[in-house]
């Protein structure tokens, strides 16, 4: 399997109103390319900073971050987002739709930040992101006139459109009924057989057994790390 990303000795330290929050400690954890990983843990124990840092919205206050290799842990906030633009898509629980963008809009956002992509070919992008999470019929329409599970698929497609490298999601359903949460973990779980690199955050258990392995972390530091099913 190709490494995709190395977090070696990562910690995080918050310094607020002087007081220090270890957020992370001695955190080791190898990603390869075509994972399913989920995170689970207590709430505060650091799955969100994890997942900033490995998405390059936030660096380690210690510690090595490799993303393909390169050694990212130091880069400036550009930089940061260049890489980040390219190689990770994200999915949080609140969708993080614009509002006032129509759905073919927000999927093209991540796009247009591209100098080297024209714009036919950013059409073609988006049409075939729409039609994977099965929202092409609904282009023309705003966030707020679709249901939660809708615009959440959107979400995974703005996720999608840019061929990242790895998929970061934080509480994809948690704020889905069960029939939404089921559809957008099946679109996961299709992404993932299709050869998506995924970590994703997540308290629900049933959720978690999606994935072939399973994180634990307990007040910064990971306390398990189980593979269930050898990656396809
Ligand atoms: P989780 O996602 O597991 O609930 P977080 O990663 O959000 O946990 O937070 C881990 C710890 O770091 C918590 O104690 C939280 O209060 C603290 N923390 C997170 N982000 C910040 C921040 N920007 N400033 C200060 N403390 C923070
Ligand atoms: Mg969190």
């Amino acid at each position: 399997m190709t490494q995709l990303t190395s977090l070696q000795d990562v910690k995080k330290v918050f310094y607020t109103d002087e007081i220090e929050t270890h957020a992370l400690s001695d955190v080791h954890l190898d990603v390869d390319a075509g994972e399913f990983i989920s995170i689970t843990g207590p709430s505060g124990c650091g799955k969100s900073t994890l997942l900033s840092i490995m998405g390059l919205l936030d660096v380690p206050t210690e510690g090595t971050y490799l993303l393909k290799g390169e050694d990212v842990s130091a880069l400036d906030q550009a930089a940061r987002a260049q890489i980040r633009n390219r190689e990770i898509g994200f999915i949080f629980q609140a969708f993080n739709l614009i509002g006032d963008l129509n759905v073919y809009e927000n999927v093209e956002v991540p796009l247009t930040y591209r100098g080297d992509m024209g714009r036919a070919e950013r059409k073609q992008r988006v049409e075939e992101v729409l039609e994977t999470v099965e929202m092409g019929h609904r282009a023309r329409h705003f966030p707020s006139q679709l249901s939660g599970g809708q615009q959440q698929r959107v979400a995974i497609a703005r996720a999608l459109v840019g061929s990242a490298s790895m998929l970061l999601v934080d509480e994809p359903t948690g704020n889905l009924d069960t029939k939404n949460a089921a559809i957008v973990m099946n679109l996961l779980v299709q992404l993932h057989e299709q050869g998506a690199t995924i970590c994703m955050v997540t308290h629900d258990p049933r959720s978690a057994e999606f994935a072939d392995r399973g994180i634990a972390l307990l007040d910064g530091q990971i306390m398990d790390d189980t593979t269930t099913m050898q990656a396809a």
